[in-house]
Parts: structure tokens; C-alpha cells; sequence
């Protein structure tokens, strides 16, 4: 099982897109790239519901 998330997937115009083994390995992977990319230090409480609906999961070889 694989999480990923792709900021395309919450409206945003970035080819970003990350995965990780878990939800929790997963979200400081976006934090960091939201706020190097995207200004968002902290990410806002919106953003991260969207973010949160958007993180799917993957099955099958990580
Ligand atoms: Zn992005």
C-alpha cells in the first residue's frame, strides 16, 4: 500500500506530486513542498481538508 497526493488533484496549476508508505510519512512531504512552492507556512486549515480528501491510496508495490 502506497499513499499519494498530487496538488493538481486540489486545483493548483504544479505538476507536484509525491507518495509514501504512509499517511504520516506522507503529509510532511506536502507541508514541505507547500511551503517552498507555495507560501503556505503553515498549510491553511482549508487547504489541508482538500489536501486530505485528495491523498489517495494506492495498492500494490510501493
Ligand atoms: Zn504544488
Amino acid at each position: 500500500m502506497a499513499y499519494t497526493f498530487a496538488c493538481k488533484d486540489i486545483g493548483l496549476d504544479c505538476g507536484f506530486k509525491t507518495k509514501a508508505k504512509t499517511k504520516e510519512e506522507l503529509l510532511p512531504l506536502i507541508a514541505k513542498h507547500a511551503k517552498e512552492k507555495h507560501g503556505m507556512d503553515p498549510i491553511p486549515p482549508d487547504v489541508m481538508q482538500k489536501v486530505q480528501a485528495a491523498i489517495k491510496e494506492k495498492k500494490g508495490i510501493f
